[in-house]
């Protein structure tokens, strides 16, 4: 393509797990394609990071004809600043300083020759997209759940269906393509949220749309063809490039990871490889969603009278949230043996692709439903909130890949044991697990198209890549003239 080594582009990450490691893994498929890539999250996150991964500050890796490099931003809080604890108010002092810092570092790399062509946000830090237009550089977002998702967003946002409301809280929404029950709508926007102030917060994306030139999206065109097509009909310019981590160009960059947490010391995979094929179920829940201690022993029981063989990521809260850990059931450990394997944290896409995975039991965040799509790996939903409760629905109903097991918080219902070990029979035995594999596979197969050379997802990489490019060119020109006269 030839003059991608002047593509010089800027990722911006809130610093959250969920939303690191997909812009992450775009930055390494944008470096795989020839650019100059700098990541940038906070110092807070980034001590983690630097520390788990072995990632060097300001040193520059190549991914094959790019590099990618970390940048991290001090928020200037103690690590134990009562502001981390309080979301909202923490997203505010991180736009106060994270502008002036942002725009010190354009003016930086315009002065040595090597202005940014794009930079690229994720949710929750929208005025990325201010700062960038302040200095006439253009400016994509990385949108990290499902177009479905979007959609329902975008329909609320511009008030094109009913949503439930204090007064009709049980209505149906009628989405284009899927009616979504009240409990299967990003929760966020229901009136019995508890978390109603982060729909506010992503909604604020919504306001911004038209100051980014594309929006590009963890999804692939085969899964969500009706939903990208929709949403690129309202003048929304959506290029789906995922599943990012799947993408063939940045294999041989796996090491290079955003992890806060380091994998148990373990030998997970080796255990894992000392299991038959299709035997263990695996169990994690994320890098949030904290599980009340009740529902843990449920599980707990579930997983001990059915006897299967598992792997639980049972990881303890931030110490920001002020929750207890967890307690597993007296003798629990003893009575499992080598049977099940207890973790803090795992290397997620490295389990999910192993053989002896039959399936997992998730939270049904975005980046985990995707991992486990396409690696064909069947579900068994267990959602908490916002975004969670939707993508439950898509893997159960619309992509047959999950069976339901929890509801989402606003239910407040317990799971027991017994729900447990049914769920576990039947997405492990049978004629529905077999159905659920069958689906599971297809997704793989059509994720594998999706992202292998000139495939969906690749084409819309490359077009993006020229996108920027374009108007790069524009902008010199008009520079050019300016000055000419
Ligand atoms: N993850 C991991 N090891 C674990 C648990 C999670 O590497 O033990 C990764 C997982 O692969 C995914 C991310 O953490 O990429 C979690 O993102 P997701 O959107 O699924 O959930 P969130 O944490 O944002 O709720």
């Amino acid at each position: 393509m030839g003059s991608e080594a002047n593509t010089h582009i800027l990722l911006i990450s809130y610093p959250a797990q969920g939303h690191i490691n997909p812009l992450l893994r775009l930055a390494k498929c944008l470096a795989a394609k020839g650019a100059s890539v700098i990541f940038i999250t906070t110092e807070k996150a980034g001590k983690d990071i630097r520390t788990v991964n072995n990632i060097i500050e300001k040193s520059l890796t190549s991914i094959g004809d790019g590099s990618l490099t970390f940048e991290f931003l001090d928020d200037g809080l103690e690590d134990d600043h009562p502001l981390r604890g309080n979301l909202l108010g923490y997203i505010e002092h991180l736009k106060l300083v994270g502008k002036p810092f942002v725009s010190q570092m354009i003016k930086n790399h315009a002065d040595s020759n090597k202005p940014f062509s794009c930079i690229i946000n994720n949710p929750f830090v929208p005025w990325v997209c201010d700062v960038a237009d302040e200095h006439g550089i253009p400016s994509a977002l990385l949108w990290i759940q499902s177009t479905a998702v979007f959609s329902a967003y975008y329909n609320y946002f511009h008030k094109l269906v009913r949503f439930p409301s204090q007064t009709e809280p049980y209505i149906d929404v009628q989405l284009p393509f899927q009616v979504l029950k009240y409990n299967e709508i990003p929760d966020f926007l229901h009136p019995f949220s508890q978390f109603p102030f982060l729909g506010t917060l992503i909604l604020e994306q919504f306001k911004n749309l038209s100051k980014v030139f594309c929006v590009l999206v963890e999804t692939y065109e085969e899964l969500e063809h009706d939903f990208i097509d929709y949403i690129s009909k309202k003048t929304i310019f959506v290029r789906p490039i995922g599943p990012l981590f799947h993408n063939p160009n940045i294999k041989g960059a796996k090491n290079i990871r955003g992890d806060f947490v380091k994998s148990d010391d373990c030998n997970i995979i080796e255990w894992l490889s000392t299991k038959p094929k299709g035997s263990v179920v695996y169990i994690s829940f994320g890098s949030i969603v904290y599980i009340p201690q009740e529902q843990v022993n449920e599980i707990a029981y579930g997983l001990l009278d059915s006897q299967v063989s598992f792997l639980w990521v049972l990881k303890p809260p931030s110490e920001e949230l002020g929750l207890k850990e967890h307690n597993l059931p007296d003798g629990f450990l003893e009575g499992i043996s080598e049977r099940g394997k207890v973790v803090n944290w795992s290397p997620q896409e490295e389990v999910l692709a192993h053989p002896s995975v039959a399936c997992f039991i998730t939270h049904c965040g975005w980046n985990s439903s995707m991992e486990a799509l396409s690696l064909g790996v069947p579900m068994l939903t267990f959602p908490a909130w916002g975004d969670q409760v939707t993508n439950a629905k898509f893997l159960v109903d619309v992509f047959g890949v999950g069976i339901r097991l929890g509801y989402g918080m606003i239910e407040n219902k317990l799971v027991t044991r017994d729900e447990v070990k049914k769920c576990l029979l039947e997405a492990t035995t049978g004629e529905k697990a077999e159905e659920l594999k069958k689906n599971a596979m297809k997704w793989k197969k059509k994720a594998d198209e999706a992202v292998a050379i000139g495939g969906s997802s690749d084409r819309n990489l490359d077009e993006f890549m020229e996108d920027i490019q374009n108007r790069c060119n524009i902008f010199f020109e008009e520079v050019k003239l300016v000055h000419s006269n």
